[in-house]
């Protein structure tokens, strides 16, 4: 009896770790769990660091950026870099803008549950996506057709209510038009007509304009038909080109 007792407390303490280790592991969230977890850590660290810090306060705008998943907007391969303080290529030549300029550009339209949104530069489908967490319909228009392809595909599942086109932006969506705001993330030399004109009367357009090396952000409202602007800040936007590549 004595004997069997004492085997028994040793096999006990044999196994024991065994079992500490299958419910340690037990334990553990599953490893996709984890790093969601290290993403939504990683977008917290951005926000405070990068976008408040800087100044944006609309709460919607901040809890969007908290939000949307941007490490599924840039290539696999960068998804460790998603959530730095930088532009990244995306391909095609072109880039997913750093997080705050997106944050900054977001809030200067001053984005509201019922708007009508046209974004022109679709990318990576980032800024759709932000436009489309907090307004009632996006419109976006990007000129590489396999960058809206696979931000069409990416967005479908994500956002039912962003509509992508394949096509030239300095002509918007006029089927589409009134917008409520215009966010455009290509910069042209000066602002495209139609783009003014497919602007409902009150609202915003938020545009860089001016060539590489000398371009600023513009928010431009329309007010009786004209358009009041102020310039924001100096900014560093692809140019927007026509079907030929030739710039605006
Ligand atoms: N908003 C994007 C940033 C894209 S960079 C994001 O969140 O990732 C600017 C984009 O504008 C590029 O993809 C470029 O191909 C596109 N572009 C340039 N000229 C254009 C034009 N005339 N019409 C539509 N898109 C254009």
């Amino acid at each position: 009896m004595h004997a069997l007792c004492l085997s028994c407390v040793k096999l006990r303490r044999r196994i024991a770790p065994f079992i500490f280790a299958v419910l340690f592991f037990l334990a553990l969230p599953p490893a996709g769990a984890q790093t969601e977890q290290a993403y939504a850590s990683a977008r917290e660290r951005m926000v405070a660091g990068q976008i408040e810090a800087r100044g944006i306060k609309h709460p919607s705008v901040l809890r969007a950026m908290l939000k949307v998943p941007r490490h599924q907007f840039v290539p696999d391969g960068l998804r460790a870099l998603a959530y730095e303080d930088t532009a990244l290529p995306i391909g095609e030549g072109q880039t997913i803008s750093q997080p705050y300029m997106v944050a900054l550009m977001t809030e200067l339209i001053n984005p509201r549950p019922d708007m009508k949104v046209l974004e022109i530069g679709t990318g990576s489908g980032y800024q759709a996506a932000i436009l489309a967490e907090l307004c009632r319909s996006v419109y976006t228009v990007e000129i590489v057709e396999v960058l809206a392809k696979r931000a069409g595909r990416l967005l479908s599942r994500l956002y039912p209510n962003v509509h992508v086109r394949i096509g030239d932006g300095y002509g918007g969506w006029p089927e589409a038009a009134p917008f409520d705001a215009v966010l455009v993330t290509c910069a042209p030399t000066s602002v495209p007509r139609p783009l003014i004109e497919q602007l409902r009367e009150g609202g915003k357009m938020v545009i860089p304009v001016g060539a590489p090396g000398n371009q600023k952000l513009y928010v431009l409202t329309k007010k009786k038909g004209r358009l009041q602007q102020q310039a924001v800040i100096d900014v560093l936007f692809v140019p927007m080109l026509n079907s030929k590549g030739i710039r605006y």
